[in-house]
């Protein structure tokens, strides 16, 4: 049976939600008894008082985490074992797609086809794919002189933190708390402050899985408060975020005025699209990128925001950017149909329209959107034309559907003007000759290359930045070895 909206708003109004962070296997309070009231961008419907947790909290949760893993109670089972719970947690989350996804859409305004056909999807493939994955990895002996073994052994961390933002709340979380648990570690999770619902109830269908109590804790509150305390812990063995650039950098000092615990950061993006003229299909090209541009409202720390054109087929991409703009006007998030939702909040709504004024001021052509469609937090997908590089919608982060194009005269200056970035997360280009794709491929300052295609994603494949955009890759056998340690252990034999 396929939902309709009217369907999807009947299942929105029974819904309810609990608030309470979840330690050692309960749902509680926070300490201080405070909460903060989650609205949703949907329709401004309250959903839930969250737990406002503060440090006591969190010490709290560290505990509970330090207390499984030493006890070994999912540390220490066989890998087989581990896979066997992490496989069937996977398979709980696909029982409760409708749930999750509406959770998901409620909290933070994307469709609810792309929450349920792109993340709890996502989510569940995540979870089965390192727990299969965890029971196939073997360990080294090290080719030493005959009178000794040398072991070379991955030992989990202990207890790993993860702070995560809003914009796919429970794949972010879970590109983390995955290869985490599959590890062996104990862990405690600070959800984004707009969107705690789903992260929690992730937790509960973790516990009913058999994943044992204390090892997957959520901690719900602000990040100056709940990510702080996580970040100075001094029993927090690795902490790893996906967030802002600005926030990234707080941690590296956290962990420096703390105990050195290890970092994972997966940060911004500002991320150049390269359309050259070699490319068979411009129409094709410039559908694709708006498309990537404007998926899931323009927030995504790999949104290729500047659209870096080659001058003599900029008419035509732009011809295009503006009818595919008419496809992606927001519409009811709740409908199936629906290409784009609402922002996670008015505040941030506002924050992005603040961009395209002063990309007005600064003298680019608004050529479509640049206001909202309704009263709340709904924003109409903008083009913003003639953009300089040197201009602030070209250098920051916006995180909302605002795509800026920049003509350039040549693969030289496409080149120069997309490696002239603080970020250096994803990158694309087209065009049908393979020199020049090799060529903007190696000298690209990037972790993510895309050629003729965009946003193509698998699991398989490491995902991460260069340069402000972050340290370390999430996805991936790769990411098994940020959430463990390398131990050597020698024999002397005889
Ligand atoms: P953000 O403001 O950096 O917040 C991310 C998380 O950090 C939230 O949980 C936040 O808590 C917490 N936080 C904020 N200030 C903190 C502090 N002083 N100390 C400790 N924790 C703190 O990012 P956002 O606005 O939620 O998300 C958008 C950003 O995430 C963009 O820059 C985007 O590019 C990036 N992102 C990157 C990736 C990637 O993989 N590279 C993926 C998705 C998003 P609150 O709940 O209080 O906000
Ligand atoms: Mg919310």
């Amino acid at each position: 049976m396929t939902a309709t909206a009217a369907d999807w708003h009947a299942a929105a109004d029974t819904l309810t939600f609990r608030g309470e962070a979840l330690i050692d296997g309960r749902r509680v309070p926070a300490v201080s008894g405070e909460t903060f009231a989650s609205h949703s961008p949907v329709d401004g419907r309250f959903l839930a008082d969250i737990a406002a947790c503060g440090a006591e909290d969190v010490d709290r949760a560290v505990a509970a985490a330090r207390r499984a893993f030493t006890d070994g109670r999912w540390a220490r089972r066989a890998p087989a074992e581990r896979k066997a719970v992490l496989v069937r947690f996977a398979e709980l989350i696909r029982a409760h797609r409708d749930e999750l996804a509406l959770t998901e859409t409620l909290d933070m305004g994307k469709p609810i086809s792309d929450s349920t056909s792109i993340d709890v999807r996502a989510v569940a493939n995540c979870f089965a794919w390192y727990g299969e994955a965890i029971d196939k990895v073997y360990d080294e002996v090290a080719p030493t002189p005959s009178d000794s073994v040398a072991l070379v052994t991955r030992e989990p961390l202990g207890v790993v933190a993860a702070v995560v933002p809003w914009n796919f709340p429970m794949l972010m979380a879970t590109w983390k708390v995955a290869p985490a648990l599959a590890t062996g570690n104990s862990v405690v999770l600070k959800p984004a402050e707009q969107s705690s619902l789903s992260a929690l109830r992730l937790a509960e269908l973790a516990l009913e899985a058999g994943i044992p109590e204390g090892v997957f804790n959520v901690v719900t509150g602000a990040g100056p408060e709940v990510g702080r305390a996580l970040g100075l812990h001094m029993d927090v063995d690795g902490l790893f975020f996906t967030g802002s650039t600005r926030v990234g950098k707080i941690f590296t000092e956290y962990a420096g005025q703390s105990n050195l615990k290890r970092l994972g950061l997966e940060l911004g993006g500002k991320s150049p699209n390269i359309i050259l003229s070699s490319y068979r299909d411009i129409a094709h090209a410039a559908r694709t990128s708006a498309g990537s541009a404007f998926f899931n409202q323009g927030e995504m720390c790999t949104c290729p925001s500047r659209l870096i054109v080659e001058r003599s087929v900029h008419d035509q991409v732009v011809e295009v950017l503006l009818e595919e703009a008419k496809g992606f006007q927001p519409g009811d998030p709740l409908d199936p149909a629906t290409r784009m939702g609402a922002l996670v909040d008015d505040a941030h709504a506002g924050k992005v329209l603040s961009y395209v004024e002063t990309a007005r001021e600064e003298g680019a052509i608004i050529a479509t959107g640049g206001a909202r469609t309704r009263p709340g937090a709904y924003v109409a997908p903008t083009v913003v034309d003639g953009v300089r590089n040197d201009m602030r919608v070209a250098r920051e982060e916006i995180f909302g559907p605002v795509l800026s194009v920049i003509a350039v005269d040549g693969l030289e200056e496409a080149i120069s003007v997309a490696n002239d970035s603080p970020y250096g997360l994803a990158s694309a280009v087209w065009t049908d000759d393979l020199t020049t794709a090799h060529r903007v491929s190696r000298e690209i300052r990037a972790g993510l290359v895309y050629v003729n295609c965009y946003d193509c994603d698998d699991l398989t494949v490491p995902f991460g930045g260069f340069k402000e955009s972050g340290i370390g890759r999430d996805k991936s056998l790769h990411a098994l070895d940020k959430f463990t340690e390398l131990k050597t252990t020698w024999i002397r034999l005889g």
